[in-house]
């Protein structure tokens, strides 16, 4: 199972591949030398915005990404794209954005003392993160369609590329009868 590890430029990109359910370290305040020993020592896939770092990551065998695009979907794309991510939350299998840790569908009863009341009354399914010394509790508020939004458009972006790809290998091919195109606020803790 791939493992990221993001420099500290990359803190809310984690926070998307945690709730697309993928292990995603966050060093903050770390400098290269500690990341780049990291990634090595651990095997972590190593994500940076930083062209340096990203060139001497590759240099020492380390598998790295560079991470670019002007908006949260293009570099969401991108990187999908490049390790066949899911653009799509599922759940069951998200992970906690501030600490990483799985989450677990918790009945109501369970989060009513732990949300405001006026949130609690509006929503049906709650999300507790099983790390006890987190504890946060997730629902899908009022920036869900957001974040639906953003990965809905980060799947046009790959769809896009891989249509354009196929119709070259069309054009490349003209004998092949058919292309192969693939198929293809603080109050919201949810928000990445
Ligand atoms: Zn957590």
């Amino acid at each position: 199972m791939m493992h990221f590890l993001l420099d500290g430029m990359l803190g809310k990109l984690t926070r998307w591949l945690r709730m697309m359910g993928y292990e995603a370290t966050y060093l903050n305040n770390y400098g290269d030398r500690d990341l780049l020993l990291i990634a090595k020592r651990d095997s972590l896939t190593l994500l940076t915005s930083d062209q340096e770092l990203y060139r001497t990551a590759v240099g020492r065998g380390i598998e790295s990404f560079l991470v670019e695009g002007r908006t949260e979907a293009e570099r969401l794309a991108a990187l999908a794209d490049r390790y066949k991510l899911n653009l799509r939350i599922d759940t069951t299998i998200s992970r906690c954005p501030v600490c990483g840790a799985l989450l677990k569908e918790t009945p109501n009863s369970q989060v009513e003392s732990l949300v405001p009341p006026a949130t609690f009354k509006v929503y049906q399914t709650f999300w507790v993160c099983s790390n006890p010394d987190c504890h946060k509790v997730y629902w899908q508020g009022s920036h869900w369609k957001k974040i639906e939004q953003t990965l809905q458009a980060a799947r046009k972006i790959i769809d896009n590329k891989t249509g354009a790809r196929a119709g070259k290998e069309q054009t490349a091919e003209p004998r092949e009868g058919h292309s192969t195109r693939a198929t293809g606020s603080s109050s919201d803790r949810e928000l990445p």
